[in-house]
């Protein structure tokens, strides 16, 4: 009899499974795939090594700007690929063991729920007290006339390419479908990204959406925005934007439009656990309608992000050993790892404006900040949104270089409810991209010290 049963590998399984051995519980790990799930096998990890070698490579191409000489640039895209598999092993392997050292049994095999207290896996038939399914997700092809013409991929597929497609077209301007055009697009594909919505990362703020847009078309990427695909032919895919008919020459069609998550894999209707399509319902304690089965990351439908899934694998591990806390979703980050990095937590403007708060705005561009002077990027900016009546930050919005690694310390603001005055004593390192921080926080009541 196992106390937790948790049943997928990825970063919500995975550390689930770990926090629970550590929190004394007889601890089960059931994986059907790879150990790491998409984060690490096919999705966070790989696609930021192939973003980390082609920003080496833009780098490269432009280092005469910094008075350097170079010749003969190029790369070698089936070794780049084989660092990239290379350092996907490493990790996974580390799961294995970190698993191993903390006592959780792991089991390979597909799981199934046969009763609120049963999971079976591998012909064998297990009891527990609770389980965990972090099931994930996977890439959906949406139904557009000649989706399954061979030139199309998914992310999936995208990643393990070992040649560079002379052309893509990719379908959906989401964080995703970014990446992917920022990276192939350096390694000399010709991409051209096509997007519904009036903005790519829509889901950003309007200003992160412009200045990215603005930025990723100098690097010679094509933006199709209020795009809709009408069909995929082999060769190329057919698109209209209001009256006008747009034809866009493909060797490969990726399409990046979105995620369904993997709760069919499991017998959910038969067990009566709530779900709409796979997506598996959960209250704020992350506990399915049934009260000893709870449901974190992809599978749960509500962020689709590893670092989501692995704080919900945390809290509902929390909530099975100790008093039950409520997820708490007010300060969530969302990267983008192109060059720069494009990086967001809290309200964007529009949502402030939504739910009608009462709030200011304030903004400094990169220029005027000496380490991106140096570093070359002088182009990005940061902006905040706060609380008019007492300074309370509600959203911090970067477009710079280091823009993930500058986003943590925001984050840790927002979640600790910190007000820009608050964050005008913080001492910032110079120089440092990061200044820019203090400098929007001193901006807040209309005194920038730079500009
Ligand atoms: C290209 C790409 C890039 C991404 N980049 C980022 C990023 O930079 N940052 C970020 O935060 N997120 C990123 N994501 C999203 C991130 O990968 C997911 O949010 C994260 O992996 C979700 O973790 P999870 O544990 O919920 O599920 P998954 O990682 O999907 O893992 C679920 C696991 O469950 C297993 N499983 C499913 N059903 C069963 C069963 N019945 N029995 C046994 N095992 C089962 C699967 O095999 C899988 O290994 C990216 C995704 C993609 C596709």
């Amino acid at each position: 009899m196992f106390d937790v049963i948790v049943i997928g590998g990825g970063p919500g399984g995975y550390v689930a499974a770990i926090k629970a051995a550590q929190s004394g519980l007889k601890t089960a790990l059931m994986e059907k795939s790879e150990l790491g799930g998409v984060c690490l096998n096919r999705g966070c990890i790989p696609t930021k090594s192939l973003l980390h070698a082609a920003g080496a490579l833009r780098n490269m191409k432009e280092a005469s700007a910094m008075g350097l000489q170079a010749s003969d640039i190029g790369f070698d895209y089936a070794k780049i690929v084989a660092i990239k598999d290379s350092q996907v092993k490493t990790l996974t392997n580390g799961i294995q063991y970190l698993l191993n050292k903390n006592g959780v049994t792991v089991f390979s095999g597909q799981a199934d729920i046969v009763s609120t207290n049963t999971v079976t896996v591998a012909g064998q038939k297990l009891d527990t007290r609770y389980i965990i399914i972090a099931a994930g997700s996977s890439p959906v092809k949406p139904p557009i006339p000649g989706i399954n013409h061979t030139s199309v991929i998914t992310s999936d597929e995208a990643l393990a390419l070992t040649r560079v497609p002379a052309s893509m077209a990719i379908i959906g301007g989401g964080v995703i479908g970014i990446e992917m055009a920022f990276a192939f697009q350096s390694f000399g594909c010709s991409v051209a990204m096509i997007e519904m919505e009036p903005q790519i990362a829509p889901l950003m703020d309007a200003d992160i959406s412009k200045g990215l847009s603005v930025l990723l078309k100098k690097q010679g990427i094509q933006i199709y925005t209020g795009t809709k695909v009408q069909e995929i032919r082999q060769d190329s895919v057919l698109c209209s934007k209001g009256s006008e008919n747009i034809r866009i020459p493909a060797q490969k069609v990726l399409v990046a439009t979105g995620r369904t998550a993997n709760g069919q894999s499991l017998s959910l209707d038969k067990l009566g656990i709530a779900h709409q399509k796979g997506i598996i319902g959960t209250d704020v304690y992350l506990r399915t309608n049934i009260p000893n089965i709870f449901a974190i990351g992809d599978v749960n439908g509500k962020y689709m992000l590893a670092h989501v899934a692995s704080a919900e694998g945390i809290r509902a591990v929390g909530n099975i050993t100790g008093k039950a806390r409520p997820m708490d979703y007010s300060a969530i980050p969302q990267c983008i790892y192109t060059e720069p990095e494009a990086a967001c937590v809290g309200l964007t403007e529009a949502e402030a404006l939504n739910q009608r708060l009462d709030f200011k705005v304030s903004h400094v561009q990169a220029a005027a900040n000496g380490k991106s002077l140096i570093d070359g990027c002088t182009k990005g900016f940061v902006k905040i949104i706060a609380e008019k009546k007492n300074g309370r930050l509600l959203g911090v919005h970067i477009l710079a270089p280091h823009a993930s690694e500058m986003l943590a310390q925001c984050t840790a603001a927002i979640r600790f409810r910190a007000t820009a005055k608050e964050l005008e004593e913080v001492i910032f390192p110079h120089p440092s991209v990061s200044e820019l921080i203090a400098e929007v926080v001193h901006g807040i009541d209309g005194k920038p010290l730079h500009a």
